[in-house]
């Protein structure tokens, strides 16, 4: 099949990692530079600000650029508290404008804690609790990221859904025109989920399964379409 048909039949896949850097980071790096995927990582400044593990782990994404898209995911991750944190937008923004600082990000993405909120330039989408924050992010030039799909976790932070299970929801939401943008699709994983070497192999197992399907390109949200540019 000639490269322009392929190609026009592309659907596209947004790993994305987020709470990091945590037990768990190194191997969501691992595992995706071994098979040559990209991914997002949306960064907590907190996580990397506190220790020198941290940022040893941020540097490993920067060091992979070609690879990795590293973003922003606040500073505080609201610590849990998100009826404060989104109740008081004015600190909220703050927030993320302190995590851009420590953070340094070379996009204007971002996301929020514990909400799946989007705002780029065609997609939107925020509930009545964040849309004063949403507002102000606008304003200060972020796009805001959200998922299609999550891969969720336990009371022990194991993955819950098998992999097998994953990779058929990715076909169906695609199939079935369920995301935020026809063709393309993000899924929510969190680092910490993949800490131990059996856990691991099932992130693994589930890119395995997505690159089996040949029309599936693995790519960084820096190229997610509709993205506002500048202002950063
Ligand atoms: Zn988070």
């Amino acid at each position: 099949m000639p490269k322009l048909m392929v190609d026009s039949l592309a659907q596209h896949i947004y790993l994305s990692f987020d709470d990091g850097p945590l037990p768990g980071t190194s191997n969501c790096i691992d595992i995706c530079i071994k098979e040559d995927i990209a991914a997002t990582f949306f960064e907590v400044g907190l996580h990397q600000s506190r220790s020198h593990y941290g940022q040893k782990l941020y540097n490993r994404i920067l060091d992979n650029k070609n690879l990795f898209a590293l973003c922003n995911h606040s500073y505080s991750h609201a610590l849990g508290k998100y009826l404060d944190f989104y109740h008081q937008p004015d600190s909220a923004l703050f927030d993320f404008i302190k995590a851009k600082r420590i953070l340094k990000p070379d996009n204007n993405i971002a996301r929020l804690p514990g909400n799946n909120a989007w705002n780029t330039q065609d997609a939107k989408r925020a509930s009545g609790l964040v849309r004063p924050l949403v507002h102000k992010l606008d304003s200060a030039g972020f796009n805001i990221i959200g998922w299609d799909l999550q891969w969720q976790f336990n009371r022990y932070g194991k993955p819950v859904q098998s992999p097998e299970v994953i990779a058929l929801l990715v076909d169906s939401l695609l199939a079935n025109q369920q995301t935020k943008t026809k063709n393309h699709l993000v899924i929510l994983m969190h680092d910490h989920m993949f800490r131990t070497p059996e856990d691991s192999l099932k992130l693994e197992k589930m890119i395995a399964l997505l690159k089996m399907r040949p029309h599936y390109r693995f790519d960084k949200l820096t190229s997610y379409p509709g993205l506002k540019r500048g202002g950063y």
